[in-house]
């Protein structure tokens, strides 16, 4: 998928594609309500990918986060029935975009499945960046809280993720909304973590929202569709409702971070649903 906002062109990036539980992906709604919509395995895991996205404008070439990456455990490469190799880097250099010609990589959150694939292990085992000269751009909150080690977050941020980020130096902490690049827009938006942001790219009419986790596929429309994952539900809820309404007043795509069939889709408002789709972009 390609979309053009003004100056930037921006791609879908496959991430890696995993299962995940599906009680997990939709919190309070009943297994009886979304199994009308996605078919579970056997495992009761329904398909997911991260799409990461990547954005250029001629002068910056910033990566949207970064999937899971190859350094997942044994145990959890199982569980999620995550994909082998680096599907990140395979998937960029189809682009014929070489890891060294990231200058940015934003971090919507540091989940594993977003900020994994930002750092790998080299062939004697050590930690390195994956994107050697961009630098990595977070909220200063979500930083202080994925680096907390705060016992209720274990296992939340692999700290194998952020160590090299600081100790390399390259890490950039924003506090609060800022337009970090002229039309691209990180806005802070709590609820799925304390400090996730989502992205917006703005030029005249036109828009693109990135919104991450806050509305992670094209089956969380609803305002009550959430995932279990997050810190603060109705925060998510709120912040969902005010996205959304946004998107489909402005005719903005929403590019979706987590949906298996669809890489951005427009919206509109719905009398029944809330919101439905009423175009979309497939995943290539
Ligand atoms: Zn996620």
């Amino acid at each position: 998928m390609t979309l053009q906002i003004g100056p930037w062109q921006l791609d879908s990036v496959h991430g890696g594609s995993f299962r995940s539980d599906g009680g997990a992906m939709f919190g309070v709604v009943p297994r009886v309500l979304w199994t009308r919509h996605v078919e579970p395995d056997e495992k009761n895991r329904i398909p997911s990918r991260c799409h990461c996205l990547l954005a250029r404008d001629g002068k910056h070439t910033v990566l949207v986060d970064t999937g899971y990456g190859p350094k997942c455990s044994p145990r959890l490469k199982e569980l999620f029935a995550l994909e082998e190799g680096n599907p990140l880097l395979e998937s960029l250099k189809r682009l014929g975009v070489p890891p060294e010609e990231i200058t940015h990589v934003v971090l919507t959150h540091l989940h594993f499945d977003h900020a994994g694939g930002g750092t790998l292990r080299d062939e004697g085992g050590e930690l390195r960046l994956a994107f050697p000269r961009a630098r990595y751009v977070v909220q200063r909150l979500e930083w202080e809280v994925a680096t907390s080690r705060a016992p209720e977050l274990a296992g939340a941020y692999p700290q194998e993720n952020l160590q090299p980020l600081e100790e390399q130096g390259v890490l950039e902490l924003l506090d609060g909304p800022a337009e970090y690049l002229p039309g691209l827009w990180l806005l802070p938006t709590g609820g799925h973590t304390q400090g996730h942001q989502v992205v917006l790219f703005r030029s005249g009419e036109q828009g693109a929202l990135y919104p991450a986790d806050i509305c992670p596929s094209s089956l969380h429309l609803a305002t009550m569709w959430c995932m279990a994952f997050d810190t603060e539900v109705v925060q998510t809820r709120r912040v969902k409702r005010h996205w959304l309404r946004q998107a489909a007043q402005h005719r903005w795509w929403v590019i979706w971070d987590h949906d298996p069939q669809q890489a951005a889709a427009r919206v509109v408002a719905d009398s029944k649903r809330e919101f439905v789709v009423s175009e979309s972009r497939e995943v290539v």
